[in-house]
């Protein structure tokens, strides 16, 4: 068990807060504050007690420089506007004048640390650059899950230095997660989605272990299908993959695993939403046509049934290119099929929770992670780096 909030004392002292406001900016305003109002519940609470609250995040990919558009300051904004309170923002991350500044906030107060991506030993994780973080503070808390499978300076590197809890946020989604990894009712059943294998290999393999079907769909789905034979014409393949697929499919058999994979699907003659579509067979992909939706008539019908009988589900990845709207409707269906089933259900990605938030069903499930790669590493079975950092309750 790692520390949380409720372990640590916080009145009167400087915490520093790892939080997730790596958030989309458009023309200098924050576009979708999901994230910030994620954070609201750890930074709430530590107002509250009254503790002197620093704030950190990366923002964008600045790489190690200042770059002007990536500064917090419409971060600092719109938190202000959600905490209905006057929040500080600092042009730096560490430094003396940060240092006063902290210094002199008053208890309750709220500052805005500069990006932290702006210097390299970020993601150096540099010892010294996180010494200079840390001695901003008394204490720590990590509440960005969403950056907890990075060893960055300020996921790990100053855990060294400081008294280390998980705030609210992390807390929720170790449990939600750790949850249906260590304990979920059967029959479980996983959906991979998305575009690529390389991406989803180590979570298939564990996940082989742990569920009773294991639904392979989106793009991922074409390298499989290429592996038992079929013809996938245009489609998206990784050919490196084939024979890994065949593997994966084997251990699955052996487990008693059943993999299932698309019936029928939605091929197209292009890449793009103006092309010619066509609900076909998997065995009837004709050349020169390529597969962006799992979510044929029958293919459907096949996972809701599926779903049905579900008493947990996870899901990562959509089931076709559904940016596109004539190859969303698999990923909607699939979507609202969850929404009314029965079964726990978690989603973890970042297309994949959008393509939910956009079927308008968030609300019905049971979890949906804010960590893309986060949640991954989670459901590859792996401790990740920000939450082993943390302290233990003695
Ligand atoms: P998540 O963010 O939920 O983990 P991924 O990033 O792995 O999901 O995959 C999402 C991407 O997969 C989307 O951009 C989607 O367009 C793409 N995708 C899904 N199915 C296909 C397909 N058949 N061909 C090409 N791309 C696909
Ligand atoms: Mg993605």
């Amino acid at each position: 068990m790692k520390k949380t909030l409720k372990d640590m004392d916080f009145k009167g002292k400087k915490v520093l807060v790892r939080v997730d406001f790596n958030v989309p900016l458009k023309d200098g305003v924050v576009g979708d504050k999901t994230r910030i109002k994620a954070a609201l519940p750890t930074i709430e609470y530590l107002i509250k007690e009254e503790a002197k609250v620093l704030l950190i995040s990366h923002l964008g990919r600045p790489g190690g420089e200042v770059k002007s558009d990536l500064k917090m300051d419409p971060v600092a904004k719109a938190l202000a506007n959600l905490l209905n309170k006057e929040v500080k923002k600092a042009d730096d991350c560490i430094g003396d004048e940060l240092k006063k500044a902290a210094n002199n906030l008053e208890n309750g107060e709220v500052l805005l640390l500069e990006n932290s991506r702006f210097y390299a030993g970020e993601k150096k994780n540099d010892p010294e650059f996180a010494k200079k973080l840390a001695s901003l503070a008394d204490l720590y808390v990590n509440d960005a899950f969403g950056a907890a499978h990075r060893a960055h300076a300020t996921t790990v590197g100053v855990t060294e230095y400081l008294p280390a809890a998980a705030g609210f946020l992390m807390q929720r989604e170790l449990n939600a997660l750790g949850e249906v990894m260590e304990n979920p009712a059967s029959p479980f059943v996983a959906i991979m989605g998305g575009a690529k294998v390389s991406d989803k290999i180590d979570v298939i393999k564990n996940l082989i272990n742990k569920v009773d079907k294991l639904i392979v769909a989106g793009g991922i789905a074409n390298t499989f299908l290429l592996a038992k034979g079929y013809e996938v014409g245009d489609s998206l393949v990784e050919a490196d993959k084939v024979e890994l697929a065949k593997e994966l499919m084997a251990e699955a058999e052996e487990k008693g695993v059943e993999i299932v994979l698309p019936i029928d699907v939605v091929i197209a003659d292009d890449f793009s939403n103006d092309a010619n579509t066509k609900t076909v067979s998997v065995e009837k992909v004709p050349a020169g046509w390529q597969i962006l939706d799992c979510g044929g008539p029958q293919s459907l019908e096949n996972y809701k049934e599926i779903i049905k009988t579900a008493k947990t589900v996870i899901w990562n990845g959509p089931l076709g290119v559904f940016e596109m709207e004539k190859f969303a409707h698999g990923t909607v269906e699939l979507a609202k099929a969850l929404a009314e089933s029965d079964a726990h259900s978690v989603i973890g990605g970042g297309d994949s929770a959008a393509a939910i938030n956009e079927a308008g069903v968030a609300e019905k499930m049971s979890h949906i992670s804010t960590g893309g790669g986060a949640s991954l590493m989670f459901f590859e079975g792996k401790e990740l780096p920000g939450v082993a950092a943390l302290d233990d309750v003695e």
